[in-house]
């Protein structure tokens, strides 16, 4: 058999090793037992940089409380969020939000069938687009995504920067010519399940994989060289605030900025303070407060240290309780909340936030 991927042989033989080993070996997913292409949408965009395993028990949750975009888009926001609480990078469940409205105004409540309505909802680009539609319907389009990237690179021994315009130019040709005339949907997830569960990037299972034969980077023994690695991250050490603000029963909330990380959630009044060692003094908490909420504070007691992960910076979280000076009294807005112990267990809170709130659930002050 010719090794040039570009030949008809290759392409026929790839397709059918791919397919008979998906056959006998896909995962059975949640997701891949409907062809509804609104399901088949919430899927994709849960799986957006998020492990399989991890989506499973949000998108049935999901599924079960939004089965249409009409309940979706009816949905507010709070409750969409909540029920995305814990998956990570928010922005996606703003935007499915947005998209389920733009899918009732323009297009009845029903899923856009043609590429470039779907294309134009919020938060699709062109893989999820040709992802949705080719599971779904069956559509003759390509993918690349991560695992894919991972396959081409080393079905392709390409050994540049991924990520460069080129590069990424190469893989949607490459994903264009192994394409079959029907069963795209199929075949398209049997090559991001080949990528997430054999071609891994570490350690690839070459010897269980049904395209070794053809794959020039097994041959080689340069599955450690490609992909070419990434550009290792520069961690970034912060110190923040937060603030147990109490009024009788109730706790200050406050909406985080559209700007903000943790956009549209809820959060305890949260800032930078300077990276000393021991107690952050009196005077950060009040100027942080003030800058933040423009809150004029009394600070008490440290209760609680979190250490946490945010893209690239790694956060040493010190949590205090506070009085609010009787000169400042913020009443309840869009962005200020007072909530009970009870209603602070139902808001969406970002991750941090909702371990402060259980501590303080079970020591209250
Ligand atoms: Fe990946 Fe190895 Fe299969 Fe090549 S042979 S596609 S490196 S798992």
């Amino acid at each position: 058999m010719t090794s040039d991927f570009r030949s008809p042989d290759w392409r026929q033989s790839f397709r059918r090793r791919l397919n008979r080993w998906f056959k006998n070996y896909a995962r059975d997913l949640p997701w891949r037992t409907t062809s509804d292409p609104y399901l088949v949408w919430i899927s994709e965009i849960m799986l957006q940089q998020t492990q399989v395993c991890t989506v499973v028990p949000y998108y049935e949750r999901f599924a079960e409380r939004f089965p249409t975009a009409t309940q979706l888009a009816e949905a507010n926001e709070d409750e969409v969020l909540l029920h995305w609480e814990g998956l990570g990078y928010y922005r996606r469940a703003r935007q499915l939000h947005a998209a389920a409205k733009q899918i009732v105004e323009r297009h009845d409540g029903e899923f856009p069938t043609d590429f470039e309505s779907v294309l134009a909802l919020p938060g699709v680009g062109r893989y999820t687009a040709g992802a949705v539609l080719s599971i779904a319907l069956d559509s003759r389009l390509p993918i690349v995504e991560a695992n894919t990237i991972r396959l081409y690179s080393r079905l392709l021994e390409h050994r540049g920067d991924v990520t460069l315009v080129e590069s990424q130019r190469r893989f949607w040709e490459f994903a264009e010519s192994i394409l079959p005339r029907k069963s795209c949907g199929q075949f398209n997830q049997a090559l991001m399940e080949l990528g997430a569960e054999i071609c891994k990037p570490k350690s690839p299972d070459c010897q269980t994989c049904p395209v070794r034969m053809q794959c020039p980077t097994f041959a080689n023994g340069l599955q450690d060289e490609i992909p070419a690695p990434k550009r290792k991250v520069k961690f970034e050490d912060r110190r923040e605030a937060a603030l147990v603000i109490r009024r009788d029963d109730r706790i200050l909330l406050r909406r985080c900025g559209d700007s903000e990380r943790w956009a549209g959630l809820w959060d305890f009044p949260r800032f930078a303070v300077p990276r000393n060692k021991g107690e952050v003094t009196t005077t950060q908490l009040q100027d942080g407060a003030n800058r933040l909420m423009k809150l004029k504070i009394i600070p008490g007691e440290r209760i609680l240290s979190l250490k946490h992960g945010v893209t690239r910076y790694r956060i040493s979280l010190e949590c205090y309780a506070a009085e609010l000076d009787s000169r400042t009294e913020p009443s309840a807005n869009e962005s200020i909340r007072w909530l009970t112990l009870k209603e602070l267990a139902e808001a969406p809170l970002n991750t941090t936030a909702r371990r402060l709130a259980k501590h303080i659930a079970v020591e209250p002050s």
